[in-house]
Formats: structure tokens, sequence, C-alpha cells
């Protein structure tokens, strides 16, 4: 008969997905807060490499930026204070097909999270790792975290911070097993947008410091690096992350740095002049411990009860 189908079966679209597909509750930060424009490189990211939103999950802690999952239109969990990140790998080790995106701050990851912080960088699990650093705990409003400057006046410490601060990028370079180490600022998107791109195609735990301004409580702490750039070297190499000259000619100062070097990189970031930009070390070849555990997960239920009861059998007493 004419102009009936005789194919009956569906006809599927191939899925494209907007920006929109990944925008989940209307964020609530504070105006001008640096956490806009991380949400904003992420949601482009998942668009611009398509990632599928029910294969991809926002996990955070405790802080402003750990609200970051209730804003993304993906899977999220937002955890406990400095627990992000074992949520994170636990994640990971059973749903290695999933895209792991973790959010936390310099006191959710740096202070109560700090023994997660060493050991989800040695575990290397396949995942982006962003620090936000505003150099305070802004959700409790003002107190000292582990990045507050000497001298700076907190809550908890009116008369200005007494111990030198910790430098996220610095302590994760020494961690074991360390494959991937970049520093980036959120007022620079082109920049913010390459860094977080490079590191969610690196294949382990990549582990992104952002300088992420708080004009609540630390709007002061920013304001010289973002007024004169050529206190932000850019590291540039062809392995590193890659600008469009229009936005790399803002940086007076660029320093030709090989990420592959890590004794270098380690040179690189205690300069204590000015603040350097950039990938400072990535190591592909390192073992990753999801994909040691993803071993045995294809496994038929009744294969794990029969080596369950054997271990049982081989403990009894
Ligand atoms: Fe952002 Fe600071 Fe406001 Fe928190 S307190 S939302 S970090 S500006």
């Amino acid at each position: 008969m004419f102009g009936l189908k005789k194919d009956w079966s569906l006809d599927v679209l191939p899925r494209y997905f907007t920006f929109e597909d990944y925008e989940g509750g209307e964020a609530r930060w504070c105006p001008g807060c640096g956490d806009f424009g991380v949400l904003s490189a992420v949601q482009r990211i998942c668009r611009d490499k398509q990632l599928p939103p029910e294969k991809t999950v926002c996990v955070s802690g405790i802080g402003c930026s750990s609200r970051f999952p209730h804003y993304m239109k993906t899977y999220g969990f937002h955890g406990l204070h400095g627990r992000a990140l074992p949520v994170a790998c636990g994640i990971k080790a059973r749903r290695p097909d999933l895209t792991v995106w973790v959010a936390t701050g310099d006191g959710d990851c740096c202070s109560i999270g700090a023994g997660h912080w060493i050991h989800a960088i040695r575990y290397n699990m396949d995942m982006v790792v962003m620090l936000f650093d505003n150099n305070i705990y802004g959700l409790t409003k003002m107190q000292t975290s582990p990045t507050t400057h000497c001298g700076f006046r907190t809550n908890t410490h009116p008369e200005g911070a007494w111990i030198p601060h910790l430098d996220p990028t610095t302590v994760t370079l020494g961690f074991t097993n360390v494959s991937f180490v970049a520093r980036t600022v959120d007022w620079n998107l082109p920049h913010l947008y390459a860094t977080l791109c490079k590191a969610s195609e690196h294949r382990g735990t990549s582990f992104v410091h952002i300088l992420q301004r708080c004009p609540q409580f630390t709007g002061q702490v920013f304001e010289k690096l973002q007024q004169d750039p050529a206190l932000t070297p850019l590291l540039t190499h062809e392995n590193g992350i890659q600008l469009d000259p229009e936005v790399a000619k803002v940086f007076p100062n660029q320093q030709e740095h090989d990420p592959s070097n890590h004794g270098a990189a380690m040179q690189v970031v205690e300069r204590d002049d000015v603040i350097p930009i950039g990938l400072f070390f990535q190591d592909q070849s390192r073992p990753c411990y999801d994909e040691f555990m993803k071993q045995g997960l294809e496994m038929p239920t009744e294969d794990k009860m029969r080596g369950l009861e054997q271990a049982i059998d081989h403990f009894m007493i």
C-alpha cells in the first residue's frame, strides 16, 4: 500500500546536547563571585565534548563552591565537609564509565579533607579535581583557611593570620603518583576553559588549582593580579595549555616550561615574586587505581557470590 512504512523500527536520531542541557538550578553565589566562571567553563566543556548528562557526575564537599553539583543538570553528590574526594573515588571505582568532576574549596580540601587529598592524588583515578581557592572560609563567614596569607585579617584572626599559607599547587606536586597539576585564574575565562579542557582529556587525576575571587570577603586579595597580568606569568609549551595568540598576548611575562619535567615544575612553582599559571606537570603513564579496581566488575553475580563464600570459608575458624 502507498504511504505505509514497511520497516516499523524507530528512527533514532543522534543526540546533540546544548549548553542548556547542562544548566541546573539558578546559581546563588554572590554577585561577582569567581565560581560563576568555573561553572560556565565546565558546562561549555560538557557541551563541546558532548558528554551525556546521564554519564556525568559532579561531586563536592562543603563550602560555597561545593554548591556546584546543584547547578549542573547531571548526576551530582553534595557530600560532607572534606569528603568530596573519597566519594568521587568510590563512584569511579564502581562506575569507571562515568565522567567525574570534583568541586572542592581551600577549606574543604586543604584542611579537613587533606588526608583524602593526598590519597586521591596517589590513587590517580580518572577525574578532574577543581580546587576553588579564595583564601578564606566563605560559607561560614570569613575564617582563616590554610591558604589565607599572613597578615590577612579574618574573623578567627582579627589581627591578621599568623602562619605562612599553604600553596595547593606546590603541595600537590609533592604527592606520590601525582600525574597532572595546573593552575589558572577565574578572571581569564579562555585560560580557565583551556586548562579545564586539558584536564578533562588527561588519563588519571587532574588537579586544577583555581585562584577564585570572593568579592564578599577577600575582594582585595586578587585585585593586583587582575590589574597586572605580569604578576601571573604564563607557562608555555607545545604540550602545555594552548591559548589563542590574542589571549596569550595579554600576558607580558611568559615562561617556557616542559610539563614532563617534574624537577623544573618544583622550581617554577616556588617563585615567590609572581604566581605562574599554566600546566606545571603531566605524566600519563602513572598507574591509575580505577583501572585496577574495574577488574571483575563485569563478573556475573553468581560468580561473585561463589568467590565471597570461598573467602568466608577460608577465614572460618
Ligand atoms: Fe562567592 Fe565569596 Fe560569596 Fe562565597 S562568599 S558565594 S565565595 S563571593
